[in-house]
């Protein structure tokens, strides 16, 4: 997937093609939860730069959107959605997910997360994507 270049006075412009892009690769579900048929929204991982790295943004619906916002008051029931994630075909939703779990304060990791962290193999290019995601 190409790195979206658009210039921040295009940004606004390119929004919609971004936006189309987002749901064709989500098929229109939360890429965190696999929930469908709620509102989704376009979030960028890690810190917000003037040119937009689409491979940083994810799908999200409102309650994965909140969850990590608000990550270390998070229920575990809140987290269930890695166990979806982290087997997400798409690099930038398993990198979103080794990101989530790499913010979670230690005394909130419950055993099963560090699980999942345990069961994914790390390739290059999901490394890359890891790293970029890094404050
Ligand atoms: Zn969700």
């Amino acid at each position: 997937m190409a790195k979206w270049t658009g210039k921040s006075k295009a940004r606004k412009n390119n929004v919609l093609e971004f936006g189309k892009e987002m749901v064709r690769r989500s098929k229109s579900t939360c890429e965190l939860c696999g929930e469908s048929g709620r509102s989704l929204s376009v979030y960028e991982v890690g810190k917000t730069e003037e040119e937009a790295d689409i491979e940083r943004c994810i799908h999200l619906c409102n309650d994965c959107k909140n969850t990590i916002k608000k990550l270390n008051k998070a229920s575990e029931n809140d987290l269930r959605f890695l166990n979806h994630a982290i087997w997400s075909e798409v690099n930038t939703v398993k990198a979103t997910a080794i990101h989530i779990i790499s913010e979670i304060e230690e005394k909130n990791r419950y055993s099963w997360i560090d699980d999942l962290m345990d069961m994914v193999y790390m390739d290059n290019e999901l490394e890359q994507i890891c790293e970029r995601m890094k404050h």
